[in-house]
Order: C-alpha cells, then sequence, then structure tokens
C-alpha cells in the first residue's frame, strides 16, 4: 500500500491520514480524532520536541507500533502558533461530519495548511501591523525581480518589479514579512540579504511556474477574476510574483476562495527609500530591542483603528515623493487640527469601529466567528458618526488659516477644496448593518457550536423551536412532580446527562414503589436509573426542538456570513477611507499635543528647520530640557556640514532629527519644529553609530564599509545623507583618510545635501574644499574644567579641548589628561607630534593629508626633553592628589 511504513494491511483511518499527509508532505499534519488533533510519526516527535507534549505510541507493542502525540482541539490555535514560530507549515485535517450521524469512516478533509506568512487568527496577527507574505520572481534571467506582497489578514496584494539586489532589501526590510517565496532558485545573494533584511521571515523554495500559466493561476485564486486592467498593465515579472503569491495561499485554503480581489501596483521607486540600515539606525518602527518602544512610529501613532494605525505604519516606512500627494495629506491634517471637535467626535466615534478590514477577510474565507460579527455590527453601526463629523469640516469649512509656512503662505482653502478632501459620499452599509443588529444579540460568543447567537425575534423558525424546547422543559418538570406525586417515591427525579440523555432517578429507599411501565436503564451507586414512553416523547420533542433550533441557527449564522463575505469589498473600502481619516486625526491630535508644524513641501533645493526637535528624545528629556536648533542644508549654499563637538554633545540626536523631520513631512506629517520647508528628499541614507551588526558575524569596519558603498553607490542629488563617524571601526589614519574621500565624493560628485559628524577635528579643514561644505558644532561649555552639554549648534568647529574636559569627567587620571593636553597643543601649533618611546603617530602635511607611522622609533636625544616640558606645561598641579604626582614624576621619566 502507498506510504504505509509498516507494509502492512492499513485501517481506514489511517488510510485517510496518509492521503492526507501526501497531499502536504511539508506541512505537519493536525488530524482530527474527536476532541483531539493527533499527529504521527515524523510530526509526532517533532512536535513532541517543539511543544513539550507526550510522545506516546500507536499499537504499543504491536509490529507496526508507531510515534503518536495528540494535542487538545480547543487548544489548538495555541500549539499551531508555536509550531509556526518554529518556521513550520501545519495542516489541519478535519472531520466533515459529525461521526454520530455517520455510518462507517468519518469523512476528513485537509481544510486549510497554516504557515507563518499566512495567518488569519486575531491572537497571532499584530493588530496594528500588517502581516506580509512576499514572493520574489528572479527567473527573468536579468537583475530584475518581480515582487509581490501579499496580506492574506487584510486581502490586499500588490506587486511590481524592483531593479537591484540593495532596493529589493530596503523592500523586504520594510515589509517585515514572515514568509518570502523565491521562485527560480534560491539566489544565494537574495538568500542572504533576505536572511539579514526580514530577520522574521521563513525563506521557502516555490515550485517552478510557467509564463503562460500566469493569469490562469491569478484568476483561479481568487473569488471573482481580479480587476483585469491593473493586472495586465504590470510587467511579467510583477504578475509572476503574483501569481506565485496567490497559488500559495490557494493551496493553503483549500476550501474558500482568496479574499484578493485586486493587484494593487507596487512602485518603491514612487516612495522615498529608505535604507535598510537607516531603518533601523533611524529607528522609525522597531526600536535596537526590535520592539516598537522609542520608535519614530510609537511617538506619533495616536490612531485608534487597527487599520489606522497598519497605514500609518506603512506611510511612515514609505514617504512619498510627490508635492500635491503631500500636501493633501497635510491639508486633511490641517482640517484636524482646525477642528478640535470634529477631530474629537471622529476618534471617539472610530474607537468603536474596530478591525473591518480584517473581519471582513475573516468571513471571505468562513472563519468568522458568532463574535467576529457582532464586532463588524457594531463597527458598521458606529461609522455613521465618524462620517458625520469628518462632514462637518466641510460644513464649516471657508474659514480655515492659512499653511504655516516659513515664508510661503498658501491661500486659504477655499470650501470646494475641503469638499473634495472629505465630501465625498461614502457607504457605510446601512442594510448591512441594520441586518447584523436584527440577527445578533449584544454579546455573540466566540464558539458557533453551541448556538445562543441570534436573536429570536428575528426568525419565526427559530422563534417556534425555541419556545417548544422552553416548553419541553417545563413539561419534563411538571412530569417529575406528576410522576413523585402518582408513587410516592420522594427521591425521584428527573435529570439529563450528555452521554445518557434523559432519565429517572429513583433511590434505593424508594425502589419498591417504581410502578411497572418504567423501564430499567442503569443502575448506579445510590439506585437505579429508569424510562418510560411519556418520558421518551418529551425527551425526543425536546431534543428535536433544541436541534432544530441548532441547526437554524447555523443557517442563519452561515447566511449572515456569506452576505459579509458578498458585501467584503465594500466593508473594505469603508474600512480604507476610515483608515485614512483615523491617520489624519491621529496626526492633528499629535501635532496639537506636541506642537508640531505644518512643513511646507517644495522641489526646491532647501532643507530649513527652525528651531527643531527631535520627536522621540524631546519626549524622553525632562519637560523642558530639549534644546531646538535651527537647521539649513541648501542645494545652493551650505550642503555639507561638518559637524563636530564632544561625545554627548547631541550629534546624533540632531542629524537624526533633520532625517525623522524629513521622513515626517514627506509621509504627510507636522513636524516638530516652528517651521520647516522641505526641498524634496528622495532617499535618506544613513550611516549611524558603531555598528551594532557585529553581531550578524561581519567585522565593524566591513559592515560601516558596506553601507557606507551603498551609500555612495544609491545617493542622487536629491538624497539626504548622514553619516555619523565613519571610519572609526580603523586605525585612526586609515578612517580619517576614508571619511575625507567619503565627504569629498558626496561633495563634489553626488553633490546631495548631507550632514557629516566626526571626532576627526581634521576633517574640519574640509570647509576650504568648496563654498557649500560648512563647520558646524554642537557646544559644549568648559567650566572649572569640567564640560556642560549645551546640545546647541552653533557656526564654526567645535574646539579640541573639548575631549580632554569629557574624559576628566570620565574620571581619567589628570596625569594622562596633561599629557593629553600637551599633545593637543603640539598639534593645534601644526607641528609634528611630540614623540616618546611610545608614540603611536608622526606627521601631518600643510594640506592635512596624512601618513600612518605606528611604532615610531624614537627620535634621538636632544628632542627628548620636549615633551617633558610640555607635560610639565599642561598640568594643573593643583588638581593632582599626592598618588597622581608620583604616577606623574613616573611618567616624565618615562618620556626621556
Ligand atoms: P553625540 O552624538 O554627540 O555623542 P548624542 O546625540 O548621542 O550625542 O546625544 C547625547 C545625549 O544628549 C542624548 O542621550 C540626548 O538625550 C541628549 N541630547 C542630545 N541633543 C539634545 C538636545 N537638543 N536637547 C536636550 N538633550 C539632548
Amino acid at each position: 500500500m502507498r506510504g504505509s511504513s509498516s507494509g502492512k494491511k492499513l485501517t481506514p483511518v489511517m488510510r485517510q491520514y496518509e492521503e492526507a499527509k501526501a497531499a502536504h508532505p511539508d506541512a505537519i499534519l493536525f488530524f482530527r480524532m474527536g476532541d483531539f488533533y493527533e499527529m504521527f510519526r515524523e510530526d509526532a516527535v517533532i512536535s513532541a520536541r517543539l511543544l513539550d507534549i507526550t510522545l506516546t505510541s500507536r499499537n504499543k507493542g504491536n509490529p507496526d507500533e508507531e510515534p503518536m502525540a495528540g494535542v487538545p482541539h480547543h487548544a489548538a490555535a495555541g500549539y499551531v502558533a508555536r509550531l509556526l514560530a518554529f518556521g513550520h507549515k501545519v495542516a489541519i485535517c478535519e472531520q466533515m461530519a459529525d461521526p454520530a450521524t455517520v455510518k462507517g469512516i468519518v469523512p476528513r478533509q485537509v481544510v486549510r495548511v497554516i504557515t507563518p506568512g499566512l495567518v488569519t487568527d486575531t491572537e497571532q496577527l499584530d493588530a496594528r501591523a500588517n502581516h506580509y507574505l512576499v514572493a520574489v520572481d528572479n527567473e527573468s534571467g536579468n537583475a530584475e525581480r518581480g515582487i509581490a506582497l501579499l496580506d492574506l489578514s487584510t486581502g490586499e496584494l500588490s506587486a511590481g518589479t524592483i531593479s537591484d539586489l540593495a532596493s529589493l532589501l530596503a523592500e523586504l526590510a520594510r515589509c517585515d514579512p514572515r514568509e518570502v517565496l523565491v521562485g527560480g532558485g534560491l539566489d544565494p545573494d537574495v538568500k542572504k540579504g533576505a536572511g539579514l533584511a526580514a530577520p522574521r521571515a521563513v525563506l521557502r523554495e516555490d515550485e517552478p511556474l510557467d509564463d503562460g500559466d500566469v493569469a490562469a493561476t491569478i484568476d483561479a485564486s481568487v473569488a471573482e477574476p481580479i480587476a483585469a486592467e491593473a493586472a495586465s498593465t504590470l510587467p511579467l515579472a510583477a504578475r509572476r510574483a503574483a501569481a506565485r503569491a496567490l497559488r500559495f495561499a490557494h493551496k493553503c485554503t483549500p476550501g474558500s476562495p482568496l479574499p484578493v480581489r485586486r493587484i494593487a501596483p507596487y512602485d518603491p521607486t514612487g516612495t522615498m527609500r529608505i535604507d535598510e540600515t537607516a531603518q533601523v539606525h533611524l529607528e522609525l518602527v522597531r526600536g535596537a530591542d526590535g520592539s516598537r518602544k522609542g520608535t519614530l512610529l510609537e511617538t506619533v501613532d495616536a490612531t485608534v483603528t487597527p487599520a489606522g494605525a497598519r497605514l500609518l505604519r506603512r506611510r511612515l516606512l514609505a514617504p512619498l515623493l510627490d508635492v500635491a500627494s503631500i500636501r493633501r495629506r497635510l491639508d486633511e491634517v490641517q482640517a484636524f487640527v482646525e477642528n478640535p471637535r470634529a477631530r474629537g467626535e471622529l476618534r471617539e466615534a472610530l474607537g468603536r469601529v474596530g478591525d473591518l478590514e480584517r473581519l471582513s477577510v475573516r468571513a471571505v474565507l468562513r472563519e468568522a466567528t458568532p463574535k467576529d460579527l457582532g464586532a463588524l455590527r457594531d463597527g458598521l453601526l458606529a461609522a455613521p458618526a465618524a462620517v458625520a463629523a469628518t462632514r462637518s469640516i466641510v460644513d464649516t469649512a471657508g474659514g480655515l488659516g492659512a499653511e504655516l509656512g516659513l515664508s510661503e503662505r498658501s491661500p486659504q482653502r477655499s470650501t470646494s477644496e475641503t469638499r473634495e478632501l472629505f465630501g465625498a459620499e461614502v457607504d457605510t452599509l446601512p442594510e448591512l448593518a441594520a441586518k447584523l443588529a436584527a440577527a445578533l444579540v449584544d454579546r455573540p460568543p466566540a464558539l458557533a457550536r453551541e448556538g445562543g447567537f441570534v436573536r429570536e425575534e428575528y426568525d419565526a423558525e427559530l422563534a417556534t423551536q425555541r419556545r417548544l424546547a422552553r416548553g419541553g422543559a417545563e413539561e419534563m418538570t411538571k412530569l417529575e412532580a406528576e410522576l413523585r406525586e402518582k408513587t410516592g417515591a420522594g427521591s425521584l427525579r428527573i435529570r439529563f446527562t450528555r452521554v445518557f440523555g434523559w432519565y429517572i432517578e429513583v433511590t434505593k429507599t424508594h425502589l419498591g414503589k417504581v410502578p411497572p411501565d418504567f423501564r430499567r436503564k442503569q443502575t448506579v451507586a445510590g439506585g437505579e436509573r429508569f424510562t418510560s414512553d411519556r418520558l421518551d416523547e418529551l425527551a425526543d420533542g425536546l431534543e428535536n426542538a433544541e436541534s432544530r433550533a441548532l441547526a437554524r441557527e447555523t443557517d442563519i449564522f452561515e447566511g449572515l456570513v456569506r452576505t459579509v463575505a458578498e458585501n467584503a469589498e465594500r466593508i473594505r473600502k469603508l474600512a480604507r477611507t476610515l483608515a485614512s481619516w483615523d491617520v489624519a486625526a491621529a496626526l492633528a491630535d499629535v501635532a496639537h499635543r506636541q506642537d508640531y508644524v505644518r512643513p511646507v513641501i517644495d522641489m526646491g533645493d532647501a532643507l530649513v528647520i527652525e528651531s527643531g526637535r527631535h520627536p522621540v528624545v524631546e519626549r524622553l528629556a525632562a519637560a523642558g530640557r530639549f534644546v531646538p536648533n535651527d537647521t539649513a542644508l541648501d542645494l545652493g549654499g551650505e550642503r555639507l556640514w561638518l559637524l563636530t563637538g564632544p561625545n554627548m554633545a547631541g550629534k546624533s540626536t540632531l542629524m537624526r532629527q533633520v532625517a525623522l523631520i524629513t521622513i515626517l513631512a514627506q509621509a504627510g506629517s507636522f513636524v516638530p519644529a516652528q517651521a520647516a520647508r522641505i526641498g524634496l528628499v528622495d532617499r535618506v541614507l544613513s550611516r549611524v553609530g558603531a555598528s551594532d551588526n557585529v553581531a550578524r558575524g561581519e567585522s565593524t569596519f566591513m559592515v560601516e564599509m558596506r553601507e557606507t558603498a551603498t551609500i555612495l553607490r544609491d545617493a542622487t542629488r536629491r538624497s539626504l545623507v548622514i553619516l555619523d563617524e565613519i571610519g572609526r571601526g580603523t586605525s585612526t589614519y586609515d578612517g580619517l583618510a576614508i571619511a575625507w574621500a567619503v565627504a569629498e565624493h558626496l561633495y563634489d560628485a553626488v553633490g546631495c545635501r548631507a550632514m557629516f559628524a566626526t571626532h576627526y577635528h581634521e576633517l574640519t579643514e574640509l570647509a576650504q574644499h568648496g563654498p557649500g561644505v560648512a563647520n558646524w558644532s554642537v557646544s559644549a561649555r568648559e567650566h572649572g574644567g569640567d564640560v556642560v552639554f549645551l546640545h546647541k549648534l552653533v557656526k564654526g568647529p567645535a574646539s579640541r579641548s573639548y575631549g580632554v574636559a569629557v574624559a576628566r569627567l570620565a574620571g581619567v587620571p589628570e596625569p594622562v589628561l596633561a599629557r593629553a593636553k600637551a599633545i593637543l597643543s603640539t598639534l593645534e601649533a601644526g607641528a609634528p607630534l611630540p614623540s616618546g618611546k611610545h608614540a603611536t603617530m608622526r606627521g601631518r602635511t600643510r594640506q592635512g593629508s596624512v601618513q600612518l607611522d605606528l611604532f615610531a622609533k624614537a627620535k634621538p636625544d636632544t628632542d627628548a626633553a620636549a615633551p617633558v616640558l610640555e607635560t610639565l606645561r599642561a598640568v594643573e598641579v593643583e588638581r593632582l592628589t599626592p598618588l597622581d604626582a608620583l604616577t606623574f614624576v613616573a611618567r616624565l621619566k618615562s618620556l626621556l
């Protein structure tokens, strides 16, 4: 027999098992047997280990004994989630009929394959983020790859092409998929890159796909043919990727069509590219620890609906490049800033809307529960209030304020413009809302199985059966009283259990009074259980009424689910509208609370921010302690800023602040500043801080150089580049040389706006390189030898001496500080470095070019006194402790 492990004849059930398993060999098969999902063989062994459940055997002691493990069906979701977390697929094989009503073996069928990327269970989804399966198609033979993003839980599918690996990885980092399907063999670059860019994803090699089958595959997977015009205008590679995603998803939901209705064109070049590293460094949606804590998203996400939160997240990761669209989003935010009342009413209504998008998808997949329908009803019922709140903005329009800009004043928006923003008809599906409201009880249960969620008044048949059931129960009570009276057996009871059904119980003491028409059913410890014709008749009626009521309810429920599924597209359209309002009102709320301002966006060369603040750091700083700064980069003026200042002065905060404000602005948000003008930025590229990538097994320097190389290759004139301390990972002069060359290249060859923070003081001389290079520093004040950080930006390079002051602050002993000061003053005088026996650096030409001279030989004795004298002059005697003094003398001696 096929697949039989023992070669023996299989039982019919095991034959069913083998068939199901053969259809899904790469999944762990959850095989429903009564109240359990059983796993066999290899699956049992794996599951027992990963799920910490007991491994037992089927047919123990027999030659065909084999491993088996099981989980209770009602607790399955948690176990499935754990297996998915380990990257496994799980196939759910259900009993397709009630074993009580079937003669012989119960039919079984795999109804759903759950994979890490295709999750629809609410418990396993993050309500505030999309859950993507990404398909990459790289069969075209050239570098251009097709990419498709499918969120099964919302029914969204988009597809497009990507021209190079770096962009692909940026996209993967952006959408943070849980599963990546790669067609055409695993390209090693994709494999390696995807592992880093999408660390939470399982990578799968997909089966081959014929070009000729693409359209048919797409259509076969979805309920109705996908909007043809959009699909056909996509490049073949994109359609192939979409077909892959759909084919994979369809195989996983064999019982129902997919909730996908269109393929949205996905054009990463239409949005600001934020490198994978920049996404990490800027902590846009994920912090260093992987959570939302301390991220830009956490700071500005005041949305009140899950769909709104998802939309805002997507927008922050994909700011726009089109001035008109950005202004439109800003107009929406401004409308809600200026109408606090409408904003409050909208947000209050939206708070009751819930997740219409995902609920409707659950209906399409036939996974909706009565509770889901209840939530959908509540959401639909709340929608008209949200519409009314927004509409009130149109009604009061005309008196809206002007765009708050640096200098540009946009004309007041007219009523017609406001109507264009918010005036469109919104379909709130009143008839569906009314139907659900009429049909469902106030708080429907999570399980359909036991009924009790349809209002009796909703359906005459249901009302009749329920009445009969109630009547039957009353009859039972009556019968019990009657029998007790007739027989005189005071202990006589009529009872019900699931296993035995209805029975009459009489205790031992009264057994003598049992009439002859009672038939014995069972003997129990305290007495006997009987039945009678009358009891059977009543019990039948009651049971019939109950099961008819339940059947009726199930019918009604299925009808409702079907109606919802039929209206899914309308519901999703409503959900999208509400989500975009939610985002606008939330951003307005943040703007109001945090005192943000509307930025001016144009195609100009400037990136000017007045009194800008870092949105996240300002909230963490004590109230009023954050120091705002003005920054002005300009393609026609100062376009490369060299930023110096001691450690902890605030250099990196300042640079991130400029990047975050730019991203917020182009995502359509107000920004933390007094005024801002953003000449459009096409990419934000950054390299910040000593790398955390070391954990990935590459040397710091290698990582740094790889990231720098990407920046140099990808930056365009419109990009914003932020470089922090590059060259740190190597020996000083190497690093300086590289930093210098990178800065020159950015200035000369790319010509973009850039900020460059450096601890190489030598770099400040680069200001002579061209008129657009400027020195700025974040100030600190030396006070009695200590440093006070002012966090204030000032023109010109920082003084060198802060480093020494910071070292003192950190507790470096005085003799070492004295020596450092001595070296410093020699450097500042432009003289060769003082060299002692252990000198490590020497030589520096006028042009600032440098030579590396490690372990230079000691100079002749004639020079030997110089460093001693320097060091002696620099020491602050009053700061020396006796021990310091001793060390100091020893140190002086060593210099001779
Ligand atoms: P650097 O890059 O110069 O070493 P950071 O940007 O890391 O310095 O800033 C050091 C600390 O100073 C940060 O933890 C931040 O809290 C604080 N800080 C930075 N800028 C400001 C500011 N403008 N106002 C108040 N505190 C600031």
